[in-house]
């Protein structure tokens, strides 16, 4: 068993992941604090690599700070019995962390990456040893720092423990503010967590779901909050992302409700499991996808879903859902239909490929890449294509509040379709089968003279007129009021209704 004394040096950041990892080697670590009466930081480890055959390795550290980026530290490996008498000495302030370390090499260094489950952190961590402060570090293309955190006692993983949360609470009177897009300032008269599995079933057994309304909400970039909400909001933040197995090209992912969708989109690329690229940069949560069979730049949830793990809430049980019974169509799922407020979705299996094959039957995406002379894109340099696609038409939801595409696209027969191109043969459709036509709602409400326009506090985009934004402060009554308005130009001018892609709750 390996034993060793050193003094570390390490320099700390902040990234995000923002392509093609080379070949990384993940495990997964539990690491629980101990006790400790001479002022070094104890801790026991379990590590595991995440393949099936891998066995778990323990190991216990104490370490002792002599300067702001440099510790004493004693490691040693461990048997499980000796963890398991350790762990008898945890620190009752700290919870156990869990995290996932990605480790790789580029151009002849080793990098370790931790990338938080619990506690969730909204970026990575990667830490380089034996750099001396002064070094310069030179960092692979694939990582974005987000900030040097060296030194920072927020990101000493003895204080990131103490932040890990301590089963579901309740809470009283929470502002739904920070967990809506729009920014609609509202409370919730209820507000649940739900950190972890073991959370959801609390929760279930707790019968609070029989007892008042609730509402499931997750990022919240697809709601308006019409008032403050007098039941219980479940909000799903149980983070995870592990690959299950690799077969007959293709991987099957699994990815808890709670993960950010953009996280787990570049997370995927970063390991080369293919298939997610066209929807990078879609707020909200991996719990909300199957509601909706998000979609964008010619790619659906359900081309990737492989089946989905949710409570039955009325009884507690918990079951899978085949993709083919979720009922998915545009923007549609049984969840949003017979089985609404049915079923609390904890987690979502995905099937990507192993080999890339670029999805570029979305003419605009296929144009953008052409005229950068690029005719065999990789997955990273699709998914930077979709994303500056993205920025250029729609708002950034942590500038200007909006649910991004207010309205779904209208679907309608055929001989309704032909007979408004000839009418109007500017307009915006793209066929569905052989007896029906979608038509693009962005066009039908620009015609309308509402693109840019403002009603009081709420306006209509002025570089997408799909798009209904906040102009500050707005409540869900006035983003009701417009949404109404624009429905009514459509329908008189075009006899076409349109239907909010929003939820109002
Ligand atoms: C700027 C912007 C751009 C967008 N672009 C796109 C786009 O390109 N394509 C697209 O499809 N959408 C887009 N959207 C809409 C939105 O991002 C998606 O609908 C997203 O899937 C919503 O996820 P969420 O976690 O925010 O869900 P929420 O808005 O919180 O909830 C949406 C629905 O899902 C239910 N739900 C959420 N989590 C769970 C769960 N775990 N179990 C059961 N039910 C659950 C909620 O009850 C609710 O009915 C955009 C939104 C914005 C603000």
């Amino acid at each position: 068993m390996e034993s060793k004394h050193q003094i570390e040096i390490e320099r700390k950041y902040l990234v995000d992941l923002v392509g093609e990892l080379p070949q990384p080697v993940v495990s997964d670590i539990l690491q629980t604090y101990l006790l400790s009466d001479d002022g070094s930081v104890r801790r026991v480890r379990r590590r595991c690599g995440v393949l099936p055959d891998d066995r778990p390795r323990f190991f216990y550290t104490a370490k002792r700070r002599i300067a702001y980026d440099r510790s004493f530290e004693h490691e040693e490996e461990i048997d499980e019995a000796r963890y398991t008498r350790l762990l008898a000495e945890r620190d009752p302030q700290r919870g156990t962390v869990h995290k996932q370390r990605i480790v790789f090499s580029y151009r002849d260094q080793c990098f370790e990456l931790d990338r938080f489950v619990s506690p969730a952190l909204d970026h990575c961590l990667l830490e380089i040893e034996g750099a001396e402060s002064a070094d310069q570090v030179s960092l692979p293309p694939f990582l974005r720092v987000v900030a040097d955190v060296t030194g920072s006692s927020d990101y000493s993983n003895a204080n990131i423990a103490l932040r890990v949360p301590q089963g579901f609470q309740l809470q009283e009177q929470v502002s739904l503010l920070p967990f809506n897009t729009f920014g609609i300032d509202a409370l919730a008269r209820r507000f649940a967590v739900l950190h972890s599995v073991d959370d959801y079933r609390s929760l279930l057994r707790s019968q609070l779901l029989s007892q008042m309304p609730f509402f499931v909400l997750g990022g919240g970039s697809n709601v308006v909050f019409t008032g403050d909400y007098q039941g219980l909001v479940v909000h799903p933040a149980n983070r995870g992302i592990r690959l299950l197995d690799q077969r007959d090209g293709f991987c099957f992912v699994e990815a808890q409700a709670g993960e950010k969708w953009d996280d787990f989109v570049r997370y995927c690329i970063a390991f080369g499991w293919h298939g997610l690229e066209n929807m990078v940069a879609i707020p909200g949560c991996v719990g909300a996808a199957p509601v909706q069979n998000v979609g964008a730049y010619g790619r659906e949830a359900k081309d990737v879903i492989h089946r989905v793990h949710a409570f039955d809430i009325a009884t507690g049980l918990e079951r899978w859902f085949d993709a083919s019974e979720c009922g998915f169509a545009y923007r549609w799922s049984r969840f949003k239909g017979d089985l609404k407020n049915r079923y609390l979705i904890d987690r979502v299996v995905f099937r990507l490929e192993s080999a890339f094959r670029p999805l570029l039957s979305y003419k605009a995406l296929a144009a953008a890449l052409a005229a950068g002379g690029n005719d065999s894109p990789s997955a990273a340099e699709v998914a930077a294509a979709v994303s500056s696609m993205r920025d250029s038409k729609l708002p950034d939801p942590k500038v200007i509040g909006s649910a991004g595409s207010f309205f779904k696209n209208p679907v309608v027969p055929l001989s309704q379709a032909q007979q408004l191109l000839h009418d109007y043969p500017s307009l915006v459709s793209f066929p569905v089968d052989a007896r029906h036509t979608k038509l693009a709602a962005g066009w039908l409400i620009e015609q309308c003279g509402w693109k840019g326009r403002d009603q009081g506090r709420v306006g209509v985009y002025e570089k997408q007129a799909l798009v209904l934004v906040n102009r500050g402060g707005c409540n869900g009554s006035e983003v009701r009021a417009l949404a109404d308005r624009i429905a009514d130009d459509v329908r008189s001018r075009f006899g076409v209704s349109l239907e909010c892609e929003a939820i109002f709750v």
